[in-house]
């Protein structure tokens, strides 16, 4: 867990930090699929703004998320650029203008990051925005090869009238 110590910053009004940090980013669960965060500590920038009544706190980081396409299961990746902002007042009075990552003067980086990366990850991770998925018949990887279902059966109604016709016929 990467953890940043703000009272190892003491800033007034008007003044910035900017620190460069590796922060450690914990594998995301989605839909039962494990996807993990390539590297596994990206390299962030972390500014700090301290305004009169609070604190602006901006993550920056790139990274790729990987694990198994939701299609097809070959294995995905996606980059991702993750630029998130949390304000800290100096005297909250509502919940509103506290950031949950903050709290005894620690910046939980991980925590923020992590959750910056799942809102930015799209509602499917696929290996290829075409990619044409598993038969949910035959199990045929449809990028590679064709389905191998058998043809569908006919119809019995469609049965039932042939024999009508036959009777009618002869
Ligand atoms: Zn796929
Ligand atoms: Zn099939």
């Amino acid at each position: 867990m990467t953890v940043f110590d703000l009272r190892s910053v003491r800033l007034r009004p008007g003044e910035q930090r900017r620190e460069a940090l590796d922060v450690e980013l914990e594998p995301l669960s989605l839909g039962g699929q494990e996807y993990r965060p390539v590297p596994p500590c990206p390299r962030a920038s972390l500014t700090i703004d301290r305004a009169a009544s609070g604190t602006v706190f901006r993550l920056r980081l790139e990274l790729a998320v990987a694990g198994p396409c939701m299609r097809c299961l070959e294995e995905a990746s996606l980059a991702l650029a993750i630029d998130a902002s949390e304000y800290q007042a100096t005297r909250p009075d509502s919940e509103e203008l506290s950031t949950p990552y903050v709290a005894d003067d620690l910046l939980d980086l991980s925590a923020w990051a992590r959750d910056a990366v799942a809102l930015a990850l799209p509602d499917r991770i696929l290996c290829h925005p075409d990619c044409a998925g598993l038969c949910a018949g035959c199990g045929a990887d449809l990028n590679r090869e064709p389905c191998r279902c058998p043809p569908p059966e006919p119809d019995p109604r469609f049965a039932k009238l042939a024999d009508l016709r036959e009777l009618l016929g002869g």
